[in-house]
């Protein structure tokens, strides 16, 4: 909701010539903002002189809110899971990057890996606000090591685990702390996980289920427990049939508690999901739906093989594999060709009528922006 503080020396800004998605439709409307918030322009005349200190002029562009990604393993030649990699500087130089592709803040994610790599690595990057140095740190992506092997897809066998005792010791054990974790991935057909489910979730940690050979039952009592999300709907997971849907059919179970809702990541790059099961999945639960790029080191970089945590992938045109087998890896889409690619699956349309992101704003401030090629596109400060 817009908020207005009746009284604020920050300066005002209005977009104008641009539109705004309301009410499910573009709208032309300008928009004002102070103090990198959104305020409702008519209470600003009421209360005070009514005037803006500065104009962005848009042409005709979309302002959409910036993007989130949840699941990003790393880019542009970074891979967080590598500890032998400064991690700081690794997570610093993706955040920067990824503002030209409209991301605003993310959970740099790392996948299976041994105890001493989270050890290493997570202590390292605190949660910490976007801004011109790059895009907000909401909190790190732990996707394993307490996942299935059968539905493992591109993470290491040899590191995947089950559970002991399912205890926060244990948690403990394995990832030396949970501060700064915002969200695990877990396999919840794992003896054991329904504690650890209930206990992520009283402190807040997002539990998500993936990488699972879970049937519904078993998703819809990690969901009692506090679940509240689905790792890449469709991948990794049990196809759906119809006398067990499997996780999949947590898109439209009747036993989700009153009043909560069970969101679920989907890789758009037109590689990992079918254009027909991202419409089956949006059309019977669209307010759960969370595009993420599960995007890995070779997001930006040529083809040829790249290291993805303790293994090597090899990138054949659009597609990741596995070096020396057919086993889809993470992508190499970036979240604005993620959110093209869904556009054309869909009925959602974010920023510019091309969708090419032009600038990016945290907290009010332009933190990055397309150069003008000419005069006839792009930003331009009024
Ligand atoms: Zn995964």
């Amino acid at each position: 909701m817009p908020s207005n503080k009746s009284v604020s020396d920050a300066p005002i800004t209005q977009f104008i010539n641009c539109k705004i998605l309301k009410d499910y439709r573009l709208q032309r409307e300008d928009l004002w903002t102070r103090d990198g918030k959104i305020i409702d322009p008519e209470k600003l005349f009421f209360d005070e002189q009514g005037y803006a200190d500065k104009h962005v002029d848009c042409k005709g562009s979309i302002i959409a809110p910036g993007f989130i990604d949840l699941q990003i393993n790393g880019g542009f030649g970074i891979d967080f899971s590598q500890s032998s990699q400064d991690v700081v500087a690794g997570v610093s130089f993706v955040a920067k990057k990824i503002l030209e592709h409209g991301v605003t803040s993310f959970c740099p994610t790392l996948v299976t890996s041994p105890p001493a790599v989270y050890h290493q690595v997570l202590p390292q990057v605190k949660v910490h606000n976007g801004g011109a140095h790059g895009a907000g740190v909401l909190g790190f992506h732990l996707e394993g090591p307490f996942i299935s092997k059968e539905k493992k897809g591109a993470h290491p066998e040899q590191f995947v685990r089950t559970f002991q005792s399912g205890t926060v010791e244990e948690l403990l054990e394995v990832y030396g702390s949970l501060d700064n974790v915002a969200i695990v991935t877990l396999a919840p057909e794992l003896a054991g996980s329904q504690s650890v489910v209930r206990e992520l979730s009283q402190r807040g940690i997002t539990v998500s289920v993936g990488h699972s050979v879970a049937n519904l039952h078993q998703g819809e009592e990690a969901v009692r427990h506090g679940a509240s999300f689905i790792t890449h709907m469709f991948n990794a997971m049990l196809p759906f049939h119809h006398r067990d849907p499997g996780l999949v059919g947590l898109l439209t179970s009747d036993q989700i508690p009153a009043g909560r809702t069970v969101f679920y990541g989907m890789i758009a790059d037109g590689i990992h999901t079918n254009p027909s099961a991202l419409r089956i999945a949006h059309r019977v639960h669209p307010s759960g739906l969370v595009l993420v790029t599960d995007a890995i080191t070779a997001m930006g970089l040529p083809p040829g093989r790249h290291p993805l945590g303790q293994q090597v992938i090899e990138i054949q045109g659009p597609h990741a594999y596995v070096a020396g087998t057919k086993t889809l890896s993470g992508s190499i889409a970036t979240m604005d060709m993620c959110v093209r690619h869904f556009r054309q699956a869909s009925d959602l349309i974010v920023l510019d009528d091309d969708l090419n992101v032009k600038a990016t704003y945290i907290s009010g401030q332009e933190v990055w922006r397309k150069e003008e090629e000419d005069d006839t596109c792009g930003w331009k400060l009024a």
